[in-house]
């Protein structure tokens, strides 16, 4: 038996080589991981401009206390750049966003002064109120996203902010997938008597999309030694990942063990976790193989623990692993010591406590799908740990 740690570390080992980087438009950028840092090429904002629609006035014109009368000697809206100076006794009419004048260090708004004709009369005011500052967000030469950061809709705005229109960003890897069992039917199809649904394929699709790779799907392959051989063969040519669930069990018709001790390189792992125990981990060629668990919670959660963070890596990311929160357990729960347990929870907020707490989803079963539907989380209970009591703090990773 390995500890979850040991095989994540050991699968992290292996991934050396990251999928090449490739020039994308910003727009079809999102989720990619950025191949380098950027920088910005010049300040944001690029001047000092007015942060109200006002009216902008010399610092030596702002009065101490009382009022004072200026000149509006000109109308300024965003986009626009006043070419003159500001004269003692003058103001400029200014919008949000527009350039601060030369010689103008206030901004009043418009609704704290009185306007008459070309006259408008201000308050007392704090000097440089009202003006945001060129660089007050980014300084030109600061590096705005780290190379090895995912792409949000933000981080992409931030960089058109800069005016770019390119990135340099990491290709998706491809991850070729496949179900095994000759007791599993295509969705769609007509199912005979023995049969169960594959779900096992579309959950994992799902969860390589999610996770920033390119999703290969070779259905299901019977639990035939030449028809398994030649598709694991086959998936290994065209991806950098091959995943396959089920058949790694030590059932007559598991067959996924034998197979790979042919055409590749295989170790197979008791992982001391539940659920989710037995997992096939090696190469086929030049591509990862991952051989995960039939039983739909454990193949997902299998994928969550190992390949996800392989993906990840393959695909440039730096944060490898999500974050992980704490939270009162509702309720006692069941845990043997010298394993990793995994719970599907449900996290809720308690206002009345200001706390976060978990309950878990009910059965617990490896083969129950709908724990992962119910529930929005996982409980994660450490090898050392023992039952836990209802109040006592859990670790929790939500979906
Ligand atoms: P195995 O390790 O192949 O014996 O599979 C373990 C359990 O998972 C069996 O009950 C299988 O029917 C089930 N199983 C295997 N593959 C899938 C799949 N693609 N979708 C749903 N259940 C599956
Ligand atoms: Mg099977």
């Amino acid at each position: 038996m390995i500890s979850v740690r040991d095989g994540q570390n050991r699968i992290l080992d292996r991934v050396t080589k990251i999928v090449s980087p490739e020039l994308l438009p910003v727009t079809d950028a999102l989720d990619r991981v950025l191949a380098e840092d950027v920088r910005a090429p010049f300040d944001v904002p690029p001047s000092d401009n007015s942060a109200v629609d006002g009216y902008a006035v010399r610092n030596d014109d702002v009065p101490a206390h009382g009022t004072r009368d200026l000149t509006v000697t000109a109308d300024l809206p965003a986009g626009s750049v006043y070419d003159g100076a500001l004269a003692a006794g003058q103001a400029i009419r200014i919008m949000t966003g527009a350039p601060m004048p030369a010689g103008a260090g206030t901004v009043y708004p418009q609704e704290i002064v009185e306007r008459q004709d070309a006259r408008v009369r201000i308050p007392t005011l704090d000097k440089g109120a009202n003006v945001r500052g060129r660089g007050e967000d980014i300084t030109s030469g600061m590096t705005v996203v780290e190379a090895g950061v995912p792409l949000r809709p933000q981080e992409i705005g931030l960089l058109t902010s800069l005016g770019l229109v390119q990135v340099l960003a990491h290709s998706r890897p491809r991850v070729a997938l496949l179900s095994t069992g000759d007791e599993v039917a295509e969705p769609g199809t007509v199912r005979k008597p023995g049969q169960i649904y594959d779900s096992n394929r579309f959950t994992l699709r799902g969860s390589i999309t999610r996770c920033g790779g390119e999703v290969i799907d070779l259905g299901i392959v019977p639990d035939r030694r030449e028809a398994l051989r030649a598709r694991l063969l086959d998936a290994a040519s065209m991806a950098e990942v091959v995943v396959s669930s089920g058949g790694v069990s030590v059932g007559v018709y598991d067959l996924v063990k034998d197979v790979l001790e042919e055409i590749g390189g295989i170790e197979f792992w008791q992982v001391a976790m539940q659920p989710g125990r037995p997992l096939a981990m090696g190469s086929i060629g030049p591509a990862h193989f991952f051989g995960l668990p039939g039983n739909p919670v454990a193949s997902m959660l299998a994928f969550m623990l190992f390949v996800r963070p392989a993906i990840h890596k393959l695909a440039g990311r730096r944060q490898l692993f999500p974050a992980t929160f704490h939270a009162r357990a509702d309720e006692a729960m069941r845990k043997k010591t010298g394993r990793r347990e995994f719970k599907r929870g449900v996290l809720h907020y308690a206002p009345e406590e200001a706390a976060w707490h978990v309950r878990t989803t009910g059965p617990q079963g490896s083969g129950i799908l709908r724990s992962m539907v119910v529930g929005n989380c996982l409980v994660i209970l450490d090898e050392e740990r023992g039952d836990v009591a209802p109040g006592e703090l859990v670790e929790v990773e939500p979906f």
